[in-house]
C-alpha cells in the first residue's frame, strides 16, 4: 500500500481540475481513472488521416475563467482555435424537414400571438424557484415553449430540461464574467480534449484503467482500492465520478455524504459519431441539428471548424434506441449509404438531471462534506458546464489543501 500526498478518483475534466490545483500548491497527486483513456465527457476522437472531432463537449467560452486558469497555467497550454462562421447556423428538423437558421430566426419560429400577449407579463417573471418550463412558458408562450424552444434547450443536456432549474445550481444558464482579452467562442487546436493532455503533462500522476473499488477511512485520512486489489492511503481524497459511483463508492465510509450525493437523478445518452467524406454530405455547413420529435436530442457537428476533406457529426441519442437504429436514423438524416460512413464510434454518457430542489440537494451534500477532508466534485453542483466543473474543483480544493 502506497501512501500519497492526495488520491483523486475519476479522471474527467472535474478530477483533473482538483488534480491541476493540487499539482500548483506542490502537493503531487494521484488521478484513478477507470476508463483506458482520461478526460471523461472531453472526449476529442480522431479519425482518418488526423481529422479530429468531437464525442462529447465541443465548445468553450471567455467566460470559463477558471478553465482558463488552468489551461493558461500547464506546463504546454493548449493553443486557442476560433469557431468560424457555421457556429452561428443550425438546422431545426421537423416532420422530416430540415429548416436552418439563425440565432435571430429562431424568433420567426414562434407563433407571434402568443408571443405578444405573453412576452408583456413574462419579461417582469422571476426566474428564482421556477423550473425551466414555467419560465419560458410565461415568458413565450407554452406552446412556443414546447414547439420551439424546448427542443433546443433540450439539446444542450441531452434530456428534457423543463424541470430544470431556471436559475441557480443546476440551470444552463449562468452569468460569468467574460475576458476580452480571449476568443468569445472557442475550441482547442486538435479539440476540447487538447486540455486533458495538457493537464496531464502537470505535475501530476494518472493512472488509467483503475476503477475504484472501495473507499474506507485509514490511517491518518482514506484508503481507496481499485478492482484489481491495489490499494494507496492519502491525508485528503477527491471524488470526481458520477453522483450514482460516488454515493456507491461513499456509503459504507461516508454514509451522510453518500446518501446527499444519492439524491442526485442521472440519464444516460448514447452517442454515435461519425466520420465522413466531405462531398458525402449534402446538408449545409451548420453547428447542429436540433429534431422537434425524433429519436435523438442532437446531432453536433465539426463544421465550426471546417476541414477540406472531411466532416462529423455526433448525434446524441434518446435511451432504449437499438444500435442499428441509432445507426440507421444517422444515415437518414445524413442521407448517405453505410459505407459512406468512414468511421463510426459509440460512447454511452452519464449526466445529471438536476430538478427544482436541485439547489436544496446541493447544500445538503456541502454540509454533509463540510470539515472533512474529503473533496467532492463533478458536474452535479453548479451546472453541467465545463466552467461549472473546474469552478467546483478549485474551490473544493481550497477547503481541502492541506493548511486550509
Ligand atoms: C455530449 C456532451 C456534450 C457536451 N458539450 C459541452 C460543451 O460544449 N461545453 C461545456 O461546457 N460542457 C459540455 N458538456 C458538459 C461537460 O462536458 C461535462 O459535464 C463535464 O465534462 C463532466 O466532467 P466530470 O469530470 O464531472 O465528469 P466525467 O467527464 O463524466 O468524468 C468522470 C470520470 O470518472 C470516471 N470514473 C467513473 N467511475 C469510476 C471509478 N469507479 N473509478 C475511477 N474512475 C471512475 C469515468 O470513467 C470518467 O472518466 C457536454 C457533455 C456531453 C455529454
Amino acid at each position: 500500500m502506497e501512501a500519497r500526498p492526495v488520491l483523486i478518483v475519476g479522471g474527467g475534466i472535474s478530477g483533473l481540475a482538483l488534480a491541476w490545483h493540487a499539482a500548483r500548491a506542490g502537493q503531487r497527486p494521484l488521478v484513478l481513472e477507470a476508463s483506458d483513456r482520461l478526460g471523461g465527457c472531453l472526449d476529442s476522437r480522431r479519425g482518418p488521416d488526423g481529422f479530429w472531432f468531437e464525442l462529447g463537449a465541443h465548445t468553450l467560452y471567455n467566460s470559463y475563467g477558471a478553465l482558463l486558469e488552468i489551461a493558461e497555467g500547464c506546463p504546454t497550454p493548449p493553443h486557442l482555435v476560433p469557431r468560424g462562421d457555421a457556429r452561428k447556423r443550425f438546422g431545426l428538423l421537423r416532420d422530416g424537414h430540415l429548416v436552418t437558421m439563425g440565432p435571430l430566426s429562431v424568433f420567426r419560429q414562434f407563433g407571434t400571438w402568443e408571443l405578444l400577449t405573453r412576452a408583456p407579463r413574462g419579461l417582469f417573471g422571476k426566474k428564482a424557484g421556477r423550473t425551466t418550463q414555467e419560465h419560458f412558458s410565461r415568458l413565450v408562450g407554452a406552446k412556443n415553449y414546447a414547439r420551439v424552444l424546448a427542443p433546443f434547450l433540450s439539446a444542450v443536456p441531452s434530456q428534457p430540461v423543463d424541470d430544470f432549474p431556471a436559475a441557480g445550481p443546476g440551470s444552463l444558464f449562468k452569468k460569468r464574467p467574460r475576458r476580452k482579452d480571449v476568443l468569445k467562442s472557442f475550441t482547442f487546436d486538435g479539440g476540447v480534449g487538447a486540455i486533458v493532455d495538457a493537464i496531464a503533462g502537470a505535475d501530476l500522476d494518472v493512472a488509467t484503467g483503475a476503477a475504484v473499488a472501495a473507499i474506507r477511512r485509514g490511517g491518518d485520512g482514506f484508503e481507496v482500492e481499485v478492482a484489481d486489489g491495489r490499494r494507496w492511503t492519502a491525508p485528503v481524497l477527491g471524488v470526481a465520478v458520477d453522483p450514482a459511483t460516488a454515493a456507491r463508492l461513499l456509503a459504507v465510509s461516508h454514509p451522510a455524504i453518500a446518501d446527499a450525493v444519492a439524491a442526485v437523478k442521472t440519464v444516460t445518452v448514447d452517442s454515435v459519431g461519425v466520420v465522413v467524406d466531405k462531398r458525402a454530405v449534402a446538408l449545409p455547413e451548420l453547428a447542429f441539428v436540433v429534431p422537434t420529435d425524433d429519436v435523438f436530442w442532437s446531432a453536433v457537428t465539426r463544421d465550426p471548424v471546417a476541414d477540406e476533406h472531411h466532416r462529423a457529426f455526433t448525434f446524441h441519442f434518446k435511451p432504449g434506441v437499438s444500435p442499428d437504429d441509432r445507426r440507421r436514423r444517422v444515415r437518414d438524416v445524413l442521407g448517405v449509404a453505410d459505407d459512406a460512413l468512414r468511421l463510426v464510434v459509440e460512447k454511452r454518457t452519464v449526466l445529471p438531471a438536476p430538478g427544482r430542489d436541485h439547489a436544496a440537494t446541493v447544500d445538503a451534500i456541502d454540509r454533509a462534506l463540510a470539515g472533512g477532508r474529503l473533496a467532492v466534485t463533478g458536474n452535479y453542483f453548479a451546472g453541467l458546464a465545463i466552467e461549472d466543473c473546474a469552478a467546483r474543483s478549485r474551490a473544493e480544493w481550497a477547503r481541502v489543501a492541506p493548511g486550509a
